[in-house]
């Protein structure tokens, strides 16, 4: 071969014009790679779902004509990193060039980029993937400020002409948050519908990952439920458009214990699909819009709610990865404390956390206010390291990737950037816990309490950061109510709170 041509695992993007044309002189090569088994430890869905995509890729690459490579755990056994195996390929097959796709995520990108092949060239090719070039990231973030998701969603929608009426959003308004983000009432609870699950059989894969003895936790599943191929991610995309987007903004960030399809509800469940690049962002929105615009039952809210996410969220995030290198080292509250036990096994009394926990160590999914608000605002208010809680996120969920990870967990949830994302820290008591879902009815804290002994822990911790934080946060305008609130307390019942609240961190394994 002459040219060798690597394709990650997260690269499974079969519009990609490399494939427009076929050679057999050209070596595709996909590899289950044990690096990327030992960077974070992942949970075992995870592993199957990139590693079955991977293979079905793989698979679909050499029906279509063209030559490639799978290589598995036991095939790459023998290279101790991407590297060497690249070098031992390209010796192999006397390629004189190597070919790869840029890497989303530092850690590869400098990987490859510090690669030299003797008598080899490299050539890098973007991933074809986003609706944003990275050349054009400078027109459209600052460096260290705070960048507004919306103005940036906005320069999108006219941008790409996606759900314009000339220069006018459609419908009149930009963003429709208003009349979504409802709970869920109990007669709302039988028609949420049963989520679309595939039966892809992943025993080999199990086998393998036991022989190489990969360390991994969660939920352990031979027959995979996540998308790992074109066809059921184009599935589960219609699926979403028939069954979910109709009420899709409407309880985006709804929590029930009420149902056995508690942890899918109306979202698309389309990450995974979409981080592996097996279907185009641009594909998922056109395919919402043609659905909103056949079905006089899909209101412009839910559209734009579903777009919003996409279109704005997925590129705003990556943006600001790449335009902030520095990122993972962010630490503005200075947190410190270990992660709970209770997040690697779900066993805690709070009602929410424990939902939420044990929902992502089954199926390695929640739903993003389970991520931001439950297991995302226990770890701010309780002042969990940061890089705990990236490792975590990292590993949990079938969907992360740093790119889109970090950010989200670092910024949007914890804060840490100091507001380079968010405009204030998404902390919350037990009082949105209670508004957007049932959890706290079956608890056994009490959600109205803030310093008995049966009272939610999120009461008082809430107070604390509050208190705790007053030089970093009292002079953000957003923060200015609550404040109000806290310092026209009287002295005694703010020493009871902050005491309850001490006493709740000397006690975090065992709440
Ligand atoms: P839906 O609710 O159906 O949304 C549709 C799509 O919109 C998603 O598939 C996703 O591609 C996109 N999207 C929605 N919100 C975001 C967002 N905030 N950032 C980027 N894309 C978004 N998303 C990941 O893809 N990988 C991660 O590792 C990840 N980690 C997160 C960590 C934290 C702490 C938080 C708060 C959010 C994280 N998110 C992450 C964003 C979001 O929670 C997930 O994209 C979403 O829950 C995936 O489920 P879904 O496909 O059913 O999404």
């Amino acid at each position: 071969y002459q040219e060798i041509r690597l394709i990650l695992g997260d690269q499974l993007n079969a519009e990609h014009s490399w494939f427009q044309n076929k050679s057999h002189e050209c070596l595709y090569v996909i590899a289950e790679l044990h690096q990327e088994m030992s960077y974070v430890k992942h949970h075992i869905q995870k592993v199957c779902a990139f590693f079955h995509a991977m293979g079905n890729f793989s698979q679909a690459l050499n029906q279509a004509g063209h030559d490639c490579l799978y290589l598995n755990l036991d095939d790459t056994q023998a290279y101790d990193s991407l590297v060497e195996l690249i070098e031992g390929l390209v010796s192999k097959y006397d390629a004189t060039t190597f070919a790869y796709q840029l890497p989303d995520e530092y850690r590869l990108r400098k990987q490859l980029s510090n690669l030299k092949l003797k008598g080899c060239d490299i050539k890098a090719y973007s991933t074809e993937h986003f609706f944003l070039d990275e050349s054009e990231f400078g027109q459209y973030f600052q460096k260290d400020k705070h960048n507004r998701m919306e103005s940036f969603y906005r320069k999108m929608r006219k941008r790409f002409d996606i759900l314009m009426d000339g220069q006018n959003p459609r419908g009149g308004q930009w963003n429709y948050d208003k009349k979504n983000r409802n709970k869920l009432k109990k007669e709302d609870i039988q028609q949420i519908p049963e989520p679309l699950m595939f039966a892809n059989d992943v025993s080999k894969i199990l086998a393998r990952l036991k022989k190489h003895q990969i360390t991994t936790f969660g939920k352990e599943e031979t027959s995979l439920l996540w998308p790992t191929s074109r066809k059921q991610a184009r599935q589960l995309l219609q699926y979403f458009c028939e069954s979910c987007l109709p009420q899709f903004g409407e309880f985006q960030d709804a929590m029930t214990t009420a149902t056995v399809h508690k942890w899918s509800l109306y979202h698309s469940r389309l990450s995974f699909a979409l981080n592996a690049k097996i279907l185009s962002p641009q594909e998922v929105i056109s395919a919402a819009i043609d659905a909103f615009e056949a079905n006089d039952h899909i209101d412009i809210a839910q559209i734009e709610g579903f777009t919003r996410q996409i279109l704005g969220w997925r590129e705003f995030v990556r943006g600001l990865y790449w335009t902030h290198e520095e990122y993972a080292k962010k630490n503005y509250f200075n947190a410190k404390r270990d992660l709970p036990q209770y997040f690697w096994t779900g066993e805690t009394q709070m009602r929410c956390l424990s939902e939420a926990v044990t929902q992502s160590l089954d199926y390695a999914y929640a739903h993003h206010i389970q991520r931001l608000m439950i297991t995302g605002n226990f770890c701010l208010l309780t002042e969990i390291d940061p890089d705990q809680v990236d490792e975590w996120y990292l590993g949990i969920y079938v969907d992360a990737i740093e790119w889109v990870e970090m950010p989200n967990t670092r910024g949007m949830s914890q804060f840490a950037d100091g507001g380079i994302i968010a405009t204030k820290p998404y902390a919350a008591s037990a009082n949105y816990v209670h508004k957007m879902s049932d959890y706290c009815s079956s608890c056994t804290y009490s959600h109205t309490e803030k310093t008995s002994d049966n009272a939610c822990p999120l009461n008082s911790l809430y107070w604390r950061f509050i208190d705790h934080n007053k030089e970093k946060l009292q002079q953000n305008q957003r923060m200015g109510m609550i404040y109000n609130v806290w310092n026209k307390k009287d002295s005694s019942e703010k020493e009871q709170i902050l005491n309850k609240a001490a006493g709740v961190l000397r006690n975090i394994e065992n709440l």
